[in-house]
């Protein structure tokens, strides 16, 4: 059976509760394609207490984003006949507090969409019925926003939109494929941070190089810092390829 996906305003409330009591408990976290954001795989790595490299080596693959070109990074399944998340366990999530944005959303999904004249964002909301979950019966009635309160998505949705940026300034600016060496630069650039911290290639990064050390969710903000510089690299570089290209 297909998912029932229905548009659900900010102040409109739908039912659910997620518990470990649930008879379908974990069954969202298989046969899943997961893909992961740049904050995602930081959070992820951090929580992990694991560089970006070794992260994304152990954890993840890497594809093609059919319609951008640019680098797309999921989560390898561990279990290749139900398509299992690596960190799903019988007792639940293992990297829960680092869990990726689209876990914290669900049943929810949420897009954006910018006004071209003022460059304003505005989100847009549903509400994803799978058959197999089962938190909708009896569930706790709450509104979107309380949702991405209790979550915590509040952060993952502020950087994930700086990516949207991203896709689509390439999507203006450098449509098509990628070269795959021009690929691999911003595929450091916005996932292997620790790469991208140590290449004297990226230029001036003018952060903290220390904050490596750090826990998550703390002083790791010295690598959302990071980050946000590496995003801005990569903003400048498609700036300035289709400059060059003009
Ligand atoms: S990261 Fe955690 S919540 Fe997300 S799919 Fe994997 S096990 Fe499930
Ligand atoms: S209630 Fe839904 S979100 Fe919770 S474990 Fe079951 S399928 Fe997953």
């Amino acid at each position: 059976m297909q998912p029932f996906v229905a548009p659900l305003e900010k102040h409109q409330r739908f039912r659910f509760t997620c518990s470990p009591h649930v008879t379908c408990f974990n069954a969202c976290c298989r046969n899943l394609n997961q893909a992961l954001t740049p904050y995602d795989v930081l959070c992820l790595k951090q929580f992990l207490k694991m560089s970006s490299g070794d992260f994304l080596n152990r954890y993840t693959e890497e594809s093609t984003g059919p319609g951008t070109g640019l680098p797309v990074v999921s989560l390898r399944f561990s279990d290749a006949d139900d398509l299992a998340c690596p960190f799903v366990s019988d007792a639940g999530c293992r990297v829960y507090a680092a869990r990726p944005a689209s876990c914290r959303t669900y049943p929810l999904a949420r897009g954006v969409s910018r006004d071209r004249e003022t460059g304003r964002l505005t989100e847009h909301w549903a509400v994803i019925r799978e058959p197999h979950c089962l938190g909708f019966n009896n569930g706790h009635r709450q509104t979107v926003d309380g949702w991405v309160d209790d979550q915590q998505i509040a952060a993952h949705n502020r950087m994930n939109d700086s990516l949207l940026e991203l896709i689509s300034l390439k999507n203006r600016f450098r449509p098509g494929p990628l070269m795959p060496p021009e690929k691999k630069r911003i595929y450091t650039a916005l996932y292997d941070l620790d790469t991208f911290r140590n290449d004297p290639s990226y230029g001036d990064r003018n952060v903290a190089t220390t904050a490596d050390a750090q826990p998550f969710g703390r002083s790791g903000t010295g690598e959302l810092d990071l980050l946000r510089v590496a995003m801005d690299w990569v903003r400048n570089y498609l700036l300035t390829v289709s400059a060059e290209k003009a």
